[in-house]
């Protein structure tokens, strides 16, 4: 989108009227749900740099896979939700009944089924 002729990232458009002033150079605008379609405000996060915000790309959480209910570590922005292809396609085949599972939920730290050193 354009405002006074100048390009604007919509989500930094958003934060921008959120805060009620520009955002620096340095700011970085974060998708809390990694969907970056999704300029709600409540989604949005202010970066005070881009090294703070790509921590919050790196770090890695623990999930649940969807088809075979095993624990699977990923980074939440590569929004997997089996814990591999061949589970992906299992399930798409029918193999594994569904479990009830929540999907697309981080398990909460300390939950973890492996034990604990
Ligand atoms: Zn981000
Ligand atoms: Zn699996």
């Amino acid at each position: 989108m354009k405002i006074n002729g100048r390009l604007m990232m919509e989500h930094r458009w958003v934060m921008e009227q959120h805060l009620g002033r520009p955002l620096t150079q340095q700011e970085v605008v974060h998708h809390l749900n990694h969907d970056r379609l999704d300029n709600r405000i409540e989604n949005l996060e202010l970066k005070a740099s881009h090294s703070e915000h790509l921590r919050e790309h790196q770090h890695t959480a623990a999930w649940l896979c969807v088809g075979c209910g095993s624990v699977f570590y990923s980074k939440p922005c590569e929004g997997k939700k089996f814990c591999t292809k061949a589970c992906y396609d299992a399930t798409h085949r029918g193999v594994y009944p569904s479990r009830g599972l929540s999907f697309g939920e981080p398990i909460p730290a300390g939950s973890s089924t492996s034990p604990q050193p």
